[in-house]
């Protein structure tokens, strides 16, 4: 057993605790607690013991949205005024470039990226693939997580077949303990409605019926879903995805999916930057954890993400990064920075709430990561905070650079 001693611990489950500590042993805690009740009193007594000085122990982050395979692309697109724009851009980058065909290259991208995330405190991930092709690599990671495969289909002959074998391809997929294989159609405006239905009515028959979508990011979608009208029609005829026969559900994208019976509380609603009052009701209604990543939104041209609002809803928010080709790096520190500045109504401690436990409950983590609980996991991590630091959770979403993280595990009495 070992317990380690810090200036501030974070439960998350409970108040921060000044001048607290962790007991470990075998991967699991076995006590936590502060000067009043040391860990002799609560059986904690013959451990090695590792004082870390001022630092602040708390679970490691929960990025619960981003695309590890388009790693490759970091650096390539740039800022946008518009989503379309953005998507244009995007995917001529994406189509013809040489080096996302290159396996090793985008293999080796991927591992970078992982290796980043790790170093700055993420230990859990919800990630999105389109070919499963890279499990190896996430597994290699040292992190763990859920990967949502990608369903993508705007013109379905025939939804059930092709739902029937999204699902075997992952009831198909071998994965490690510690991730698990979820389905993720990809927007209302690239799944036909007929999928989602079908989707739905898959879940009993899927061991991970967790599923996430992309839904009322830009004014686009809003345009589409609302009157069938935008740039969307174009764009999907040049892919030559259109369906003639698809007619404007007029409603908001959300209130679509709400009307198709695809909300439940296993779902995550990826943005929502576009979302009413009432968009935010349906989905605090039906138990869906809203994923909010605020720098990929200004990044694409979709705009400002109304945080309050979500935190106002009742519903439950966790936070994602999105992929490298909305978003400089995969800091979800810097993340929660961008959303203290957003959302200076809403409390340091339940940004971080967010950004741990939360998002480890909408992965379907919720038992074993996300908070300093008994019994929970020790996948921890220390931040050096400056001597004298008297907001511990006001300093956490300042914006925390890696050097400042430490891997507990990866900590040993000197
Ligand atoms: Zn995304």
């Amino acid at each position: 057993m070992q317990v380690y001693r810090a200036s501030w611990v974070l439960p998350v489950s409970a108040p921060p605790i000044r001048n607290g500590w962790v007991a470990l042993d075998g991967g699991l805690v076995a006590g936590v607690g502060g000067a009043m009740d040391s860990p002799q009193t609560v059986g904690c007594g013959a451990a090695e013991r590792i004082d870390l000085g001022e630092a602040v122990i708390m679970p490691a982050l929960v990025n619960a949205h981003t695309h590890l395979e388009l790693s490759w692309l970091r650096g390539r697109t740039r800022p946008a005024s518009s989503f379309l724009g953005w998507v244009s851009g995007m995917m001529r980058e994406r189509l013809q470039s040489a080096d996302g065909r290159d396996d090793a290259y985008v293999r080796a991208a991927m591992a970078l990226a992982l290796d980043e995330m790790k170093a700055s405190g993420t230990g859990l991930v919800g990630d999105i693939s389109n070919s499963l092709a890279h499990l190896d690599v996430l597994q290699a990671s040292g992190l763990e997580g859920i990967v949502f495969h990608e369903v993508i289909k705007f013109r379905a002959t025939d939804p059930e077949e092709f739902v029937d074998e999204s699902c075997r391809r992952i009831e198909a997929t071998a994965i490690e303990a510690g991730w698990r294989l979820a389905l993720a159609p990809h927007a209302p405006y690239s799944v036909a409605p007929s999928v989602y239905r079908a989707l739905a009515g898959a879940r009993p028959r899927l061991r991970e019926a967790r599923m996430s979508v992309h839904v009322a990011e830009s004014a686009e979608e809003v345009e589409f879903i609302g009157r069938g009208s935008g740039g969307w029609p174009d764009l999907l005829k040049r892919l030559g995805a259109w369906d003639p026969d698809w007619r404007a559900p007029q409603c908001s994208p959300i209130e679509y999916l709400e009307r198709l019976g695809f909300w439940d509380e296993r779902t995550l609603a990826v943005h929502a930057v576009q979302a009413s009052p009432d968009d935010l009701a349906v989905l605090a209604t039906r138990g869906v954890t809203l994923v909010t990543c605020p720098r990929s939104n200004a990044w694409v041209g979709a705009g400002v993400p109304p945080v309050e609002d979500f935190y106002r809803s009742g519903a439950r928010v966790a936070i994602g990064t999105d992929s490298l080709t909305s978003v400089a790096d995969l800091n979800l520190f810097s993340e929660l920075a961008a959303l203290r500045r957003l959302a200076p109504g809403v409390r340091p401690g339940t940004l971080l709430r967010s950004a741990t436990m939360s998002g480890a409950e909408a992965l379907g983590f919720g038992g074993s990561h996300g908070t300093i609980a008994l019994g929970r996991r020790a996948a921890l991590i220390a931040v050096e905070v400056p001597p004298g630091t008297a907001d511990v959770e006001e300093y956490l979403v300042s914006g925390i650079e890696p050097g400042k993280v430490r891997w507990i595990d990866q900590i040993r009495a000197c």
